[in-house]
């Protein structure tokens, strides 16, 4: 896939993260995971970082078409799929919602024997294993193809890794015999571990990382590709538990400090994602006692901190979404919004026209809205609007929007 031209050195976006890639290089601690012999082999020096933006324009910086295994990273993707197959209710009667505050591969059962969340190993076991195709090769098929959605290429399985995993999995299988006792496995725990280990050894680059990060920041839709590859409700759902589980024991104060949506993986890959915006994906082998990449997790605290990405960042007053209020000679009213337009908007709009009118919006006999200026009406907003141009409002007075783009139609048809 070509990279954006525009994304080369000499870019600000490219600059910053090649900046941001020299001061995660820094980081000495860590060490490769070696639990899975063949992971142990890769060069522990490598290091990257990509983003791609929810219009699809990627940038990177250092090796980031070098390839490695997904291995956790793809949980939060497998469980996208179990959400658009099943639905949430089915899925979550087989596993929770909560972080665990344990190691990956912890056995976290609540007390009903269903793993705390699917973004540790023994939820992954089963979310894996819910996905529905008629033999192990179909269903791991199925992972691969959406995965592959995800990034926007084939992705490839590493035979080693997997045959490495398989003959030194112990750990991963006592936890799929519990989840089976528990009866929240709802098959066989060879088939289901096989599979969970092929799609943990899938190869992926920092760039795949960013791109798969990007289709969830698209609600769904992948940027380059233009292919809707889950819904935008599953795709907030899949990053709501990235944010509360996705880092092992470290999740909260990976929140505290990074506070993006992220999962990582012992092979080295951390995805992360701005919603709206863009996805990242880095890459460095070593890893921290957490099993976290210790460069990985330097580099994207930079990156939140210097860019303010933080999810709960305050990002100070937006512009007024009211561009002209005036009062008209018959004592009407007529208010000219712009830019988009969401529930806070709706909410100053309304407050401001009391103001104008003394208080008593019964006032001004007629009230126009005019949405010619504005770019974009949120679902909430159009509600609003909507009830208050049917004469549902308190404002007492006949409301009429003008609305020539059609906006709220868009809104609430979606
Ligand atoms: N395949 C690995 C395991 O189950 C994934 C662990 C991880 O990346 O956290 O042990």
């Amino acid at each position: 896939m070509p990279i954006d031209p525009a994304g080369g050195a000499g870019n600000p976006v490219t600059d910053a993260l090649e900046e941001v890639l020299r001061r995660a290089a820094e980081v000495q601690s860590g060490a490769v995971a070696d639990y899975i012999p063949e992971l142990a082999l890769i060069d522990p020096e490598l290091l990257a970082i990509s983003a791609t933006s929810v219009l699809g324009h990627q940038y990177s910086a250092g090796s980031s078409e070098a390839e490695f295994t997904i291995q956790s990273i793809s949980k939060p993707f497998v469980y996208a799929l179990a959400l658009a197959d099943l639905g949430v209710e089915e899925v979550h009667s087989h596993v929770g919602f909560e972080p665990s505050g344990e190691p990956f591969n912890a056995i976290s059962l609540d007390p009903a024997g269903r793993p705390a969340n699917p973004l540790i190993n023994a939820g992954a076991i089963v979310t894996s294993a819910l996905i529905d195709a008629p033999t192990p090769q179909a269903r791991f098929e199925r992972i691969r193809s959406v995965l592959s959605a995800f990034a926007g290429r084939e992705l490839q399985l590493d035979e080693r890794v997997y045959a490495s995993e398989s003959e030194t999995g112990h750990r991963n299988r006592a936890l799929g015999h519990l989840t089976l006792a528990a009866g929240a496995l709802p098959r066989g725990v060879a088939d289901a571990t096989e599979v969970y280990f092929q799609q943990c050894a899938l190869l992926v680059t920092a760039a795949d990382l960013a791109m798969m990060g990007a289709t969830l920041a698209n609600a769904g839709v992948n940027p380059v590709t233009n292919v809707e590859v889950v819904t935008s409700e599953v795709a907030r759902q899949t990053l709501s538990l990235m944010t509360s589980c996705g880092m092992y024991d470290r999740a909260g104060e990976w929140a505290f400090r990074v506070g993006m949506p992220a999962k990582s993986g012992v092979g080295g890959g951390i995805v992360a994602v701005k919603p709206g915006q863009f996805g990242v994906g880095v890459f460095s082998p070593r890893l921290d006692e957490a099993g976290n990449s210790a460069r990985g997790t330097r580099a994207l605290t930079l990156l939140s901190q210097e860019f303010e990405l933080n999810l709960l960042e305050h990002h100070h007053a937006p512009a007024s979404p009211i561009q002209e209020l005036a009062v008209t000679a018959s004592g009407g009213m007529t208010v000219s919004l712009r830019g988009e337009i969401d529930f806070i908007a709706v909410e100053q709009l309304v407050h401001d026209v009391r103001e104008a009118a003394g208080g008593d919006p019964a006032d001004a006999s007629s009230i126009t809205i005019d949405l010619t200026a504005v770019t974009r009406v949120g679902l909430a907003a159009a509600r609003l609007l909507t009830a208050a141009a049917a004469g549902r409002s308190a404002w007492g007075s006949t409301v009429q929007v003008v609305d020539p783009s059609h906006l709220l139609a868009v809104a609430l048809t979606g």
